[in-house]
């Protein structure tokens, strides 16, 4: 149930109408807009009259939410969420840039990573410490000693660390080095990690399943929301269809999707979605067209050596150059880099 107050309801008809809510069994969550104070309630909407809200004091509207996803949907948040941590905000007018290698290799190679995309103007610098990799046989990350590279790298350069955590007991590990956590695509119906997250009061980037919808998708992202942590980016980064020229096929038309169907921010990554480094600026350019927040990009000062996505990581040059160009396309929409 979506009860939306009138601007300038006090906060005594407020309380009034989530003590109604909590008395017919709905779980409250409170969205603070500029103009309204939206209220979700989650719980027997079939049993209960919207208009018996629409009668309190205070109130503008009050509606039922048709879709299975509930504080993920756009009319919780109408004018969209943005979220802020330290520096970064993703979701408001500036596009987000997060870059880095796939994983931390070593300390030195952390650290000219986090030179090369400060440099370039990212705000945030991306990098895996526990790698999902499909072969038991490839590099699997440097682990706990990753991370403190990582976080070492990126106060070097003034730059927030986004990470990727793999299973809901590594929750507090990756928060203590990271400001934001990354759920990989593997992981977006890991349920336990998403209910561990949702507890959290940290950014958590979501990415689609490789098979995922985007109602799925959504749902998962409520896992999380409904935990308490609004704090939820969604990424994406390539669907598995049946097409072989790439890795993934990045689904540039979900960008506007979810922004039409939610209010959480929508980052992309066009490497994972391609796979292939001649790929990427073109289609990183197409999704900041599309209406991104954020990029999420794959950069290697010496691609052709690293441990894991070499082939659609960009050299640190066609970083630099892709960063210039976006700056065209990014105030082409009313955007800024
Ligand atoms: C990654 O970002 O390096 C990664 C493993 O991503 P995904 O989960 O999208 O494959
Ligand atoms: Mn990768």
């Amino acid at each position: 149930m979506l009860v939306v107050m009138e601007q300038g309801a006090t906060e005594e008809q407020i309380q009034n109408v989530i003590d109604r809510l909590v008395e017919l069994d709905f779980n409250v969550h409170r969205s603070t807009g500029v103009v309204h104070t939206v209220l979700g309630g989650v719980g027997p909407e079939e049993a209960v009259d919207p208009v018996q809200f629409e009668m309190m004091d205070g109130v503008k509207h009050c509606q039922r939410i048709m879709s299975p996803y509930k504080l993920a949907s756009r009319g919780f948040n109408p004018a969209g969420t943005v979220i802020e941590q330290g520096r970064l905000s993703v979701g408001g007018e500036k596009v987000a840039l997060m870059a880095g290698p796939c994983s931390v290799e070593s300390r030195d190679q952390i650290l000219r990573c986090a030179e090369i995309v400060a440099n370039a103007g990212a705000a945030v610098l991306r990098a895996g410490a526990f790698k999902p990799r499909t072969s038991p046989y490839s590099f699997q990350g440097l682990g706990e000693e990753g991370l403190v590279m990582l976080r070492e790298a990126a106060d070097a350069h003034g730059l927030l660390v986004i990470s990727e955590v793999m299973d809901a007991s590594q929750v507090g590990l990756i928060a203590a080095h990271a400001d934001i956590l990354q759920v990989g695509a593997r992981n977006m119906q890991n349920y336990n990690l998403l209910k561990e997250l949702s507890k959290l009061r940290k950014p958590v980037l979501l990415k689609r399943g490789l098979a995922a919808t985007v109602e799925e998708w959504l749902l998962s992202a409520e896992y999380i929301l409904s935990g308490g942590n609004y704090s939820v980016m969604l990424c994406e980064r390539g669907i598995r269809t049946f097409e072989s020229s790439t890795r993934h096929t990045m689904d540039i038309s979900a960008i506007p999707v979810v922004k039409k169907l939610s209010h959480l921010p929508v980052v992309a990554d066009p490497s994972h979605g391609t796979g292939r480094r001649d790929h990427v600026t073109p289609m990183a350019r197409a999704a900041v067209a599309a209406g991104a927040d954020g990029l999420l990009v794959e950069v290697h000062p010496d691609p052709d050596r690293a441990l894991s996505d070499g082939a659609q990581s960009l050299r640190p040059e066609q970083f630099s150059e892709l960063v210039e160009q976006l700056r065209m396309i990014a105030a082409a929409v009313g955007r800024t880099l």
